[in-house]
């Protein structure tokens, strides 16, 4: 049995980027944790809070427990209680300024993110942590990156690619070039990749078309490792439980999909299709079979 620990920048982000991944992973006996950094504090002063997050917590356990058939599936959820970005300063008023202000201009929520993680990995103890990669470029995903960036953690670390940002052509490229990271290896050149226009990517396609690259990244090499792009392939069955899952967190349909709950799961299905989520490994601990890095790094 593996024990594996995801971070979750918002109540939502872990299911909707890697739910069928969990859902395999919890019918393999795996242990699953999901701790939720941004999942507001139920106890603030601030009554619009509170309700708001009392809310979304009480759907994103429904989400989790739908990932699992299995009476004995073992899964748990941590939630860290921190303010997300609007709730902790007026700064990010607009989602222009969510995505665009850097990571240094939030000092101290930096400073305590790193604390609590660090305190919460000594309890928890995972053999695999899995945190996002922060492609989409929200502060809060940026946050949570940056905290395990710089924690130096020694057991078995890989990201995530957040969707649905990850579905916009060149998304995870630019996340990985604004790294600093370089390319390595490339797969076949991409198709121009259809997908719906769901007015929460139409931000994100402008920019990303600016990448005049749209060839498939499989291997980045970034502060001295080699990152493989690593396609997880789970059953139908199990990417159903997540498209369920998702359609469970009611209150994030319209903004995420254009979507009342009634149509939800037929918008899901359309933008999810058959496509894998992925993760990102360091190449040194279990490179994905087929990928030979000495040919391509010379
Ligand atoms: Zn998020």
């Amino acid at each position: 049995m593996t024990r594996y620990l995801y971070l979750s920048p918002h109540l939502d982000d872990v299911i909707l980027s890697a739910g069928a991944t969990i859902a395999s992973r919890l019918e393999a006996g795996d242990e699953v944790a999901i701790v939720t950094v941004f999942s507001g504090n139920l106890d603030s002063s601030n009554a619009e809070e509170a309700a708001v997050y009392g809310e979304r917590r009480a759907e994103d356990k429904k989400a989790i427990s739908l990932l699992s058939t299995q009476s004995g599936a073992l899964y748990k959820t941590i939630y860290l209680g921190l303010a997300d970005a609007p709730f902790r300063d007026s700064k990010y008023t607009s989602f222009e300024a969510i995505v665009n202000s850097p990571v240094s201009g939030d000092d101290e929520i930096g400073e305590s993110l790193k604390c609590r993680v660090g305190k919460m990995l000594e309890i928890e103890r995972p053999d695999v942590l899995v945190t996002p990669l922060g492609v989409g470029r929200h502060v809060d995903h940026r946050l949570v990156f940056e905290a395990i960036a710089t924690l130096a953690w020694q057991g078995e670390s890989r990201f995530y690619q957040e969707r649905p940002y990850a579905f916009v052509p060149g998304a995870v490229d630019l996340r990985w070039s604004s790294l600093g990271a370089r390319p390595i290896a490339f797969g076949t050149a991409l198709p121009a990749q259809e997908y719906p226009e769901v007015s929460f990517l139409a931000g994100y396609r402008k920019e990303s078309e600016m990448c005049t690259e749209v060839r498939e990244v499989l291997v980045w090499r970034w502060n001295n490792n080699a990152y493989c792009k690593y396609p997880v392939a789970p059953s139908k069955p199990q990417r159903r439980r997540r498209l369920l899952a998702i359609a469970a967190y009611k209150s994030q349909l319209a903004a995420l999909f254009d979507s009342e709950a009634e149509t939800a799961e037929e918008a899901i299905a359309q933008l999810y299709g058959s496509c894998p989520e992925v993760e990102w490994q360091i190449h040194n601990q279990s490179p994905p079979t087929g990928i030979s890095l000495s040919a391509k790094e010379k």
